[in-house]
């Protein structure tokens, strides 16, 4: 496996798929590039089965999640082209990686602007607006300066500390933007309404996505889209 090779199959990585894994980090032991890279996904990896996905909306955001799920699928009127099918290797999750892209629009119309767009929020030095310390309610710190309700994972029990927020933004739409750190590594989690990314994502599945030294990982909650970079 070469470099290219490696960063096609970090994003569709499935563990379950031994020999390429094996490959891969057979690669990553001669290249310091893709074993960073690699450091940092097994280290996501564990970190959003073990931490961000034991986080549950509230009772009340579920049932009426639930009631909407009921109504007709899509609220927005969006034409549902497909436009391009990003299969992975791996045949099984081939159903699972299906990727439906939209041709109208602009901004946040797939995995890799999404991911792009977040690294360089992550790198661009962004101050918080409001310190952890200072906030107790943080979604009401984000009612009336964002359209949707913000619900920030609470992960001080394994060993996530939370920093602070602020609003940003990531192409055209208006998000949050949540400071974390974890062993001295700093970590930006966005949370945007799962409206604004005309990208269909499904629950349950992580999109993972290698950007420069940075990995990006997207991940659908209820009506809320986030986006790990770390
Ligand atoms: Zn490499």
């Amino acid at each position: 496996m070469e470099c290219k090779h490696f960063k096609e199959w970090l994003p569709v990585r499935e563990p379950s798929d031994t020999a390429s894994e094996k490959e891969a980090r057979k690669h990553a032991r001669t290249c310091s590039t893709c074993a960073r890279l690699l450091a940092v996904d097994d280290e996501l990896e564990k970190t959003l089965r073990n931490d961000f996905r034991r986080t549950e909306a509230p009772a009340r955001l579920r049932t009426s999640v639930a009631m909407i799920a009921e109504e007709p699928p899509r609220l927005k009127r969006r034409p549902r082209w497909p436009w391009l099918a990003f299969p992975s290797a791996a045949l099984p999750a081939l159903a699972l990686l299906l990727l439906v892209f939209w041709p109208l629009g602009q901004g946040l119309t797939s995995i890799e602007s999404v991911a792009r767009l977040a690294e360089k929020n992550h790198l661009a030095g962004y101050t918080m607006e409001f310190q952890a310390g200072a906030v107790m309610d943080v979604s009401a710190w984000f009612r009336g300066r964002l359209p949707f309700e913000v619900v920030r994972p609470d992960l001080s029990g394994r060993g996530f500390e939370f920093l602070g927020g602020r609003k940003c933004s990531l192409g055209e739409e208006d998000i949050a933007y949540l400071f974390y750190a974890k062993d001295g590594k700093r970590y930006s989690l966005f949370e945007l309404d799962a409206e604004d990314v005309q990208v269909e994502l499904l629950e349950d599945k992580i999109y993972r996505y290698p950007v420069r030294d940075c990995i990006v990982e997207i991940w659908k909650e209820a009506n809320r889209v986030f986006v790990l970079v770390a």
